[in-house]
C-alpha cells in the first residue's frame, strides 16, 4: 500500500486538499507553481505559500470536514485507500477534482485545456480512477488498457495484467487467448470476442477500433486483451493510435510474446554466447499472397530466426531462406500452442523441415525457430505437452 499523506496547501486563505505519496505530493506542489494550468475562479498558477502535513483524518466526517472545506482536491496518489470516500466528499460538498496530467480523470474545468493529447500516464495504476470515480457516483472519462495476454499458459499474463483484468469493465479479447484468464474478469463485465479465424475474419479492425473508443466514452474501464505482447505482430500500435487521436486515455501492458513463450519452453534460448549474437522477429503471414521479406536481409551468421504466422508458408521460407545461402542443414524447429498442455516441436534440417511437418499432423498456432540455437534443443528440453490440440478461447456465444 502506498503511503498516502494528505497535506492542506493554502492559497489565499482557500485551502487545497491534496492526496498523495510524499515525494510525489512534494514534486507536484512544487510543480504547482510553475504550471500554467488555470481553474475557473481560481488560480493555481499564483500562489501556492505555506504547506503544511495535515494530520491524517482518524475518521470519515474528519476527511469529509477537510474535503468539504476545500477550494480544490488534488489527487496524486489514486491508490490511496481513502480514495473513494474522498471523490464522494468533494461531489457531495461540490468541490473540484483535480489529477495531475490527467484532467479528464477529474471535475475540475481547467480554463487551458492542459494538453490535447491524453497525458501520459504516471500513476501505478491509472485506469482505478475510473472505477473509483464510478464507485462514488460519478461519470469520468473511460480508459482503455491494452494487455498483453501472455504466449497460451494462463499463468504467464503479467500481475499487472492480471490487476488490470480484475479492475475491467468490458473486456474485447482475440482468439489467441487462454479461455481460463477470462475467469479474472468480473463477473458482471462485458466480453466480446473479436478474434479472427484464418479463413473467418471476425471483427474488421477499424470496428475494433470504434468498439474501443465507443465503450470507453461510456466510462467506462475496457481491457482489449491481446495474445503474446500487444506489441509485437499484435496491431496494438494501430489501437492506441486511434485512441490517442480521440483523446481517449490508455496504458499498454506488455505480454510474454510467442516467441519467447515458445522458446523458453521448447528448451531452445533465442541468444547463446557460443551460437546466436542476434534474433529477428519476422512474419511469414502473406499480403495478396506474396511473402514480404528481405530473404537477404534476413540471413546472416550467428542469427536465430523466429517466424510468426510462418505454418501456411512454410515451404516458401524454407526454401527462400536456403536460395539466399542459408545451410541446408541448419537446424529448425516448429513449435505448437508452446507453453500449453498442448505443446509439441517438430525439428529437423531446414530442407526436411517442410516434409517432417507435413507428416506430424501439427496443429496451428505454431511458432519457427531456425538457426544453430535449435540444436541445444536436444541437451535442453525440459517441458513436454501431454494434451491434444486444445481450442483456445473459443468465443462462447458461437
Ligand atoms: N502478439 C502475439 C503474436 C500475434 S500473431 C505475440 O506477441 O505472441 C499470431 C501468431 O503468433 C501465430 O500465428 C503464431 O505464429 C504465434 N503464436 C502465438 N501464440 C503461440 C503459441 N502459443 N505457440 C505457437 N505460436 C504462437
Amino acid at each position: 500500500m502506498t503511503d498516502t499523506l494528505i497535506l492542506r496547501c493554502s492559497t489565499g486563505g482557500r485551502p487545497v486538499l491534496v492526496m498523495g505519496a510524499v515525494p510525489d505530493a512534494e514534486y507536484w506542489l512544487g510543480a504547482l507553481t510553475l504550471r500554467t494550468t488555470l481553474f475557473r475562479g481560481w488560480d493555481a498558477a499564483a500562489t501556492v505559500p505555506g504547506v503544511a502535513p495535515m494530520e491524517r483524518p482518524r475518521d470519515a466526517s474528519s476527511l469529509d470536514e477537510a474535503v468539504a472545506g476545500s477550494v480544490l482536491v488534488i489527487i496524486l496518489d489514486e491508490q490511496a485507500p481513502e480514495l473513494a470516500s474522498v471523490i464522494r466528499a468533494a461531489r457531495a460538498a461540490n468541490v473540484p477534482i483535480w489529477v495531475p496530467g490527467r484532467p479528464e480523470a477529474g471535475t475540475a474545468e481547467p480554463v487551458l485545456p492542459e494538453k490535447r493529447r491524453p497525458a501520459r500516464q504516471t500513476a501505478d495504476h491509472p485506469e482505478q480512477t475510473v472505477s473509483a470515480t464510478r464507485a462514488a457516483g460519478g461519470t469520468a472519462t473511460g480508459f482503455v488498457s491494452l494487455v498483453g495476454a501472455g504466449p497460451g499458459a494462463p499463468d504467464l499474463l503479467t500481475l499487472r495484467g492480471l490487476r488490470t483484468l480484475q479492475r475491467a469493465d468490458v473486456v474485447i479479447h482475440d482468439r489467441l487467448v487462454a479461455a481460463s484468464l477470462l475467469a479474472h474478469v468480473p463477473p458482471d463485465a462485458e466480453r466480446i470476442f473479436v478474434g479472427k479465424r484464418r479463413s473467418n475474419h471476425a471483427v474488421p479492425q477499424e470496428q475494433i477500433n470504434q468498439l474501443l473508443l465507443d465503450r470507453a466514452r461510456e466510462g467506462k474501464h475496457v481491457v482489449r486483451l491481446k495474445g503474446g505482447d500487444p506489441f509485437i505482430f499484435g496491431r496494438g500500435g494501430e489501437e492506441i493510435e486511434h485512441l490517442m487521436e480521440a483523446g481517449v486515455p490508455f496504458q499498454v501492458v506488455p505480454g510474454v510474446t510467442a516467441a519467447s513463450g515458445c522458446a523458453a519452453y521448447a528448451g531452445i534460448p533465442l541468444t547463446h554466447r557460443d551460437h546466436a549474437q542476434s534474433c529477428v522477429f519476422a512474419t511469414g503471414h502473406r499480403r495478396e499472397g506474396e511473402l514480404d521479406l528481405d530473404f537477404d536481409g534476413l540471413v546472416r551468421d550467428g542469427r536465430t530466426l523466429v517466424f510468426y504466422m510462418g505454418l501456411h508458408s512454410l515451404q516458401d521460407l524454407c526454401h527462400g531462406l536456403i536460395k539466399h545461402g542459408m545451410r541446408a542443414d541448419m537446424p529448425a524447429a516448429l513449435v505448437q500452442q508452446g507453453t500449453t498442455v498442448a505443446q509439441r516441436v517438430v525439428t529437423a534440417p531446414l530442407s526436411a523441415l517442410p516434409e517432417t511437418v507435413a507428416q506430424s499432423g501439427i496443429r496451428a498456432p505454431t511458432l519457427l525457430i531456425i538457426g544453430e540455437v535449435v540444436g541445444l534443443r536436444d541437451r535442453l528440453a525440459w517441458f513436454e505437452g501431454t494434451r491434444e490440440p486444445m481450442a483456445w478461447a473459443e468465443n462462447p456465444d458461437r
